[in-house]
């Protein structure tokens, strides 16, 4: 099928897509804000104050990074590239889409695998070990920090997202609690005739959408699932 006259498809991801690939969520029963104080981790004034502790957080995660592999979620939605422009927006941090070989991902909250200077926030370089130490320089010469988008801080890519949405024919929004704006907001940019479909094994409906579509299931079983049945409906 010529790619210009396929449905398109938008994808909003967040940590629950990567649980079963043994990633922690930040606000389930046993999500990361449970046993830390973002404050103190996730934050421009927590680098201020105590860099060594925020860099040994992130490395803790990006070593993790480098163990484990996408899930049957993250596969799932490459098949879906066969019939449908698939973009996928994410709130993730993890490449495990990009692993997973979906080609259009648009990072919200920065990439763990990269590093950025504290001198300018355009010069990221990618890291090819997990470990990113006090004193580690970026080409500029100043300190390199998590390329993160922490609390309080801007979110650069959310006018490309809100684009993304905005076009798409369906929206699958997987794994996320819809905490955390201005991602959450992402849904109200849908248009009202484009169905949504919520896999969550938490998922809760939305008083003033009718579009939205409930899927009580773990990213490993549901997105599999209605993957197929769109590669069915697209034949
Ligand atoms: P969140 O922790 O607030 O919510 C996680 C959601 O995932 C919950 O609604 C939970 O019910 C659901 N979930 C748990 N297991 C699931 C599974 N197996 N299948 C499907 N859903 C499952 O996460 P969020 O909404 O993404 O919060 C946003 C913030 O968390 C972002 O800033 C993001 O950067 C950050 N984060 C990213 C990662 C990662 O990169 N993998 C991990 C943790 C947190």
């Amino acid at each position: 099928m010529p790619a210009d006259s396929m449905k398109r498809i938008a994808v909003l991801s967040g940590a629950g897509i990567s649980a079963e690939s043994s990633i922690s969520t930040f606000r389930d029963h046993n999500g990361l804000w449970r046993t830390h104080r973002f404050e103190d981790l996730a934050t421009p004034e927590a680098w201020q104050r105590n860099p060594l502790l925020v860099l040994e957080f992130y490395n803790v995660r990006r070593k993790q990074l480098f163990e484990v592999e996408p899930n049957a979620a993250h596969y799932a939605l490459k098949r879906l590239e066969q019939h449908y422009h698939v973009d996928i927006i994410t709130q993730n941090v993890d490449d495990l889409h990009e692993r997973a070989g979906s080609t259009s991902v648009l990072h919200l909250h920065g990439e763990l695998k990269k590093a950025r200077s504290t001198g300018n926030p355009d010069l990221v370089v990618e890291l090819t070990h997990w470990e990113l130490k006090w004193g580690d320089k970026a080409p500029d010469g100043a300190q390199l920090r998590p390329h993160i988008v922490w609390f309080g801080e801007a979110v650069p890519n959310i006018s490309p997202a809100i684009q993304i949405v905005k076009k798409a024919d369906i929206l699958l929004v997987i794994g996320t609690s819809l905490q955390v704006y201005p991602a959450a907001g992402l849904l109200g940019y849908a248009s009202q005739h484009t169905p949504i479909y919520l896999i969550d094994p938490q998922a809760t409906g939305h008083r003033d959408m009718d579009n939205i579509h409930l899927i009580r299931k773990k990213a490993g079983e549901g997105v599999p699932e209605i993957v197929e049945q769109l590669l069915t409906i697209s034949i």
